[in-house]
């Protein structure tokens, strides 16, 4: 047959239309919900306790239907439903992550400079540092108090009361600034937040400023100045995530890379009852900065919960079935693609790229240079997938991440492929990947969840 990329709206039906505008909805409820790691994994396990689903620590046994999920250090969760075959003949995986490029604060971040307080960062993932300037933004994240007590942050986004910014410079003085190269112009030491500028009566001469900060820290959320030093606070772009353009086929949003992928990926599997083989929605964290960690790709997560589901099957959890279960196992990483860009046009080879409204797009390897850092899926594996797509009628097309040598990058899937997991990429294609206000094309993310739940429901 003739391989085609087909813009998806183009014989759309109105049953089509309708399924694609309500899924984008719900997506974008949950962006605007979830805008970090930790909050990702919060919104998942709400929305799969709302359709029944329970810790997989607390099962005792498992049968075919049962429905779990396991939490990994409130930053990462697989969500599991229990398939009619044993854990050994394998299991079907869609994995994504919920971690986004942003600002971290330091650990001593608060300083006062000149009667105004800001807070110190330092960037997470490959950011243009530029594009983080002049723009609201909020913090989020968590402090963890010496008494292990948890406080939650939530300030500052469009609708709130405050906001925060980082400045840049007027162009009337820009001179010198505009004259550098773009990666050097905005210093990632000077990726300042400015968070206030009233002195407060007391406290040291000069640092009056912040001292009031920290008195309202103190008075609103029981923080004080070491607190900061174990807290994950991120600064986040505070835009909500909207329609984009008149005929809204677009969404506008901070951080579709990679919830763009987690969210259909999490309902696809919550919308799964009984497949033929165990079905396992993965969303992990630290991708943006190599998979790295315990609750990154490459930690050892994903075996425990198959040891569990194993050992609560009454398989055997050994070593042997482990491998097994690994080795006839399927995966798909799903992480988005570059969207061919028209105003970027030199860049991308038109002809495998990434396309908007074209639906989900496959890459039978990602990498850079040489497919170097790739995880090159094998073509029996591509021949499965497609097969599994084309017969639930999804819209796909294949895609590679710009022309050869002009970059590249990675994903999750050369460390599911590691433990044995014949592994694919695939995600939805998107514009200004990486920037604090990123574009997909709602198409495609309906095309996304089509793809995982006949992923998922595979004879
Ligand atoms: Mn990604
Ligand atoms: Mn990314």
């Amino acid at each position: 047959m003739k391989y085609e990329v087909k813009n998806g709206w183009k014989d759309a039906d109105e049953a089509l239309k309708a399924a694609v505008y309500d899924f984008a909805n719900g997506y974008i409820d949950f962006l605007n919900s979830a805008k970090t790691e930790r909050e990702s994994v919060d919104e998942a396990v709400r929305l799969a306790g709302q359709v029944g689903f329970k810790p997989l620590g607390e099962a005792e046994s498992l049968k075919a239907g049962d429905k779990l999920y396991a939490v990994n250090k409130n930053k990462g969760i697989a969500l599991i439903v229990i398939g009619r075959r044993p854990i050994t003949d394998g299991v079907g995986i869609v994995g994504s992550h919920i971690d986004a490029p942003r600002l971290d604060l330091k650990q001593n971040p608060l300083y006062e400079s000149d009667e105004m307080a800001f807070l110190k960062t330092h960037y997470y993932g490959g950011i243009k540092k530029y594009q983080w300037t002049a723009i609201p933004l909020a913090i989020h994240g968590v402090v963890v108090k010496q008494s292990g007590e948890t406080v939650k942050i939530a300030i500052g986004d469009e609708g709130d009361d405050i906001t925060f910014t980082i400045t840049d410079l007027l162009p009337h003085l820009g001179n010198s600034q505009m004259s550098k190269p773009a990666y050097s112009f905005i210093e990632g030491e000077n990726l300042n937040v400015l968070v206030g500028s009233l002195p407060t009566s007391e406290g040291d001469d000069g640092k009056k400023v912040r001292e009031a900060v920290l008195g309202l820290l103190t008075e609103k959320y029981g923080i004080d100045d070491e607190d900061f030093t174990s807290a994950e606070l991120e600064i986040v772009p505070a835009f909500k995530a909207k329609d984009l353009g008149f005929d809204r086929s677009l969404i506008g949003a901070y951080g579709h890379d990679d919830r763009v992928c987690s969210y259909p990926n999490l309902r696809a599997l919550l919308d799964t009852e009984t497949p033929e083989y165990t079905a396992i929605c993965l969303l992990t964290d630290k991708e943006e900065v190599g998979s790295m960690g315990n609750t990154g790709a490459k930690s050892r997560f994903l075996e425990l919960a198959l040891l569990e589901l194993l050992d609560k099957t009454g398989a055997g959890a050994n070593a042997l079935n482990l491998n097994r279960a690994l080795d006839r196992s399927l995966c798909l990483s799903a992480d988005v693609s570059a969207a061919y860009d028209p105003n970027y046009a030199g860049v991308y080879e038109k002809s495998n790229s990434g396309r908007l409204n074209c639906g989900i797009a496959i890459s039978k390897y990602t990498g850079s240079r040489g497919k170097s850092g790739s995880n090159d899926a094998p073509a029996e594996l591509m021949a499965k997938v497609r097969a599994i797509f084309n017969e639930a009628g999804v819209l796909w097309h294949t895609a590679e991440l710009g022309k050869v040598d002009e970059g590249g990058g990675g994903t999750i899937a050369q460390f599911v492929a590691n433990l044995g997991v014949d592994t694919i990429d695939c995600g939805v294609p998107m514009l200004s990947m990486h920037a604090p206000y990123e574009v997909a094309a709602k198409m495609d993310v309906y095309q996304c969840y089509k793809a995982f739940s006949a992923f998922f429901n595979r004879k």
